[in-house]
């Protein structure tokens, strides 16, 4: 060993009530089958990347430009991390000091908007993100918010709505992208429109980036101006985010981040990016990204063929968003049921709920982390039986079938071993 002796004690030692919690979790990840598609299960690589010495200095500024000193090893990370953003998604200009995709957000806002300015998201019930301008997040508050939905009849962006409110209203900034969009976003479309009206257009890809990277989405880039993403869904890393730009708004977004709105950058953050960065520009990626898209398929076809609802018919990617209401159970004791049986998914608001936020019409399932399990086709065909015999047990609450359900799920579930666990 050099100089470093690693002869402090580890969290079992130091603090079992938190070592026992932490277990207690690997456990738990390992026994259930995770659906809720923001979700994933990081690499070995990104959990101690994250979990590094880097956590320890503080390197307010940029790259070269700090304001504290001992910044040799710490300038490094964040330019490979920033090298590899940009090579991945092959853009301009990349910012990953982001703490997550909320503040990334804001962080545009700031850039290009005054308080009080008009701006434009998708509504939040009908799949968009709360800072996109929902009315209780500070993005609504702050800001004169406008917003577009998805037909009822397709459950798709209505693009001749988007244009009649863009034009109307003249929005400085246009959000696409969202939490519960289970299609294709047109980036092509969305600039078209937001060039006829000159706003900024913001490619929110928090929810596909890693099917961006593995070719498996059409990219933003050459779209958007603005892209704006979290690292911890598709993309496979830690939670943080990042912005990326063409070079025209490159300061504006440094600025707006630090010393906009951020303080120092989380480092051991910026590292698990840059590894999961690493790992995405792996061919191995390219060929899960497309996994992810294949299983959520044919999850979706056997979830139809048992009768569901799926908003708009089906799924281009990673997700896919049940309305519930045909089969007559609300979506909250639909996703509590499912996780007593192991399968673990959210309750989610559907395009024109009738229901109420707290309890909606919908759940809402992604296949990310059951994909880098290692699972395929077999196993989407079980868990769409799964699920339908759980929504039926929810129905009638029959809780000895959901545990005969869950029984059958941790036997299976065991078999696929959780990436960085163990
Ligand atoms: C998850 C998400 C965010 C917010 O990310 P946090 O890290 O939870 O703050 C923003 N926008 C979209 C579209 C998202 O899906």
């Amino acid at each position: 060993m050099g100089p470093v002796e690693r002869a402090q004690p580890s969290v079992a030692a130091a603090d079992p009530e938190i070592a026992e919690l932490i277990t207690a979790e690997e456990h738990r990840q390992t026994d259930t089958l995770c659906l809720i598609p923001s979700e994933n299960h990081v690499s070995r690589a990104v959990l101690e990347a994250s979990g590094s010495v880097l956590t320890n200095k503080y390197s307010e500024g940029y790259p070269g430009r700090r304001y504290y000193e001992g910044q040799q090893v710490v300038d490094q990370v964040e330019e490979l991390a920033i090298r590899r953003a940009r090579e991945l998604f092959g853009v301009e200009h990349a910012n990953v000091q982001p703490y997550s995709g909320s503040p990334a957000n804001l962080a545009v806002y700031l850039a290009f908007c005054q308080p009080g300015d008009t701006v434009m998201g998708m509504a939040l019930p009908m799949g968009g993100h709360l800072t996109h301008g929902w009315n209780v997040s500070a993005t609504g508050k702050w800001f004169r918010s406008v917003s577009y939905g998805v037909r009822r009849d397709t459950g798709r962006i209505d693009f001749d709505e988007v244009r009649d409110v863009a034009r109307r209203e003249r929005p400085k900034l246009i959000f696409c992208g969202g939490t519960a969009i289970p299609r294709t976003i047109d980036f092509a479309a969305f600039a078209e429109i937001a060039d006829d009206v000159g706003a900024v257009l913001v490619a929110d890809v928090a929810h596909v980036a890693g099917l961006i990277a593995g070719g498996a989405h059409p990219s933003p880039v050459g779209h958007a101006p603005v892209i704006s993403t979290t690292t911890h869904k598709t993309l496979r890393g830690p939670r943080g985010a990042m912005l990326m730009s063409s070079e025209e708004h490159a300061k504006a977004l440094d600025r707006a981040v630090f010393p906009g709105l951020q303080g120092g950058p989380h480092n051991h953050t910026t590292a698990g990016i840059a590894v999961a960065l690493h790992e995405a520009a792996e061919a191995e990626f390219t060929e899960y990204a497309h996994r992810v898209v294949s299983n959520a398929k044919l999850l979706a076809d056997d979830l139809l063929a048992r009768g569901f609802d799926l908003v708009s018919g089906g799924t281009d990617n990673h997700l896919i968003l049940i309305d519930l209401t045909t089969k007559e159970v609300g979506g909250k004791p639909a996703a509590q049921a499912l996780d007593r049986a192991h399968v673990v998914v959210n309750y989610n608001t559907v395009p024109y709920d009738t229901r109420k936020p707290f309890d909606p019409s919908g759940i809402r399932l992604g296949t990310p982390a059951v994909t880098s399990r290692g699972m395929g086709e077999t196993e989407m065909r079980a868990i769409a039986a799964w699920i339908d015999r759980a929504v039926e047990a929810a129905k009638k609450e029959d809780e000895a079938e959901l545990k005969r359900i869950g029984d059958e799920v941790v036997e299976l579930s065991r078999a696929f071993p959780v990436p960085g666990v163990g």
